[in-house]
């Protein structure tokens, strides 16, 4: 198979929305652009190359579990399941008891799986960190109705919920209630009150 350069095919992505540009990524592309050795420094790429390492296995990232350890200044193994050291069940532990976001240690859980941090839930610019007061909610036009549905992370006396999950359940809701609308008007149904997926 003939590959065209990492660099090539990041200037290509750059004329494409992004949709297409994550269908473009396949496995072989994914081998070349993560030979190369190099130091990590941000989160965001720590927690990529984490996910490559226990999507596609550590020799096809280049990678050992020991030396992703170290950059996570990790010092010591942990006990994985069979009760042996390993440097994998250390970066897991690591992995899964830091801030999603910005990789910060020991914060609390978000519906008890997600752990987020303070800053990150209440930081707009984080898409899917971002948490949203009800009292918030409620003054951008939320009805109450919708934010009942969704789950809510009770912390310092607010209920904060995700907004990208009230995003979703509003336009959810203005697209039923429209079809609901059109088929009323056109005869084609009975039904009138928007329906929710359970
Ligand atoms: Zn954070």
């Amino acid at each position: 198979m003939i590959l065209l350069p990492f660099d090539c095919i990041n200037i290509i992505f750059n004329f494409l929305p992004w949709s297409s540009r994550t269908k473009m990524v396949s496995r072989e592309l994914l081998y070349t652009g993560l030979r190369p050795q190099r130091r990590l420094r941000r989160w965001k790429s720590l927690m990529r190359i984490y996910s490559y390492m226990r999507v596609f296995g550590t020799g096809f990232s280049n990678r050992t579990w020991s030396g992703f350890c170290q950059q996570l200044e990790i010092r010591r193994r942990k006990r994985n399941r069979h009760g042996r050291l390993s440097w994998r069940a250390a970066a897991r532990h690591h992995m899964s008891t830091s801030c999603k976001a910005c990789g910060k240690r020991h914060c609390a859980l978000v519906y008890d799986r997600i752990p987020l941090c303070v800053w990150c839930r209440h930081n707009r610019r984080l898409k899917y960190a971002y948490m949203i007061r009800v009292c918030d909610a409620r003054a951008m036009g939320v009805p109450r109705h919708i934010l009942r549905r969704i789950p809510y992370h009770a912390s310092m006396g607010c209920r904060l919920r995700f907004w990208h999950h009230v995003l979703q359940a509003t336009q959810l809701y203005r697209r039923n209630v429209l079809e609901s609308a059109q088929c009323v008007d056109i005869g084609t149904s009975t039904e009138s009150m928007p329906r929710w997926p359970h």
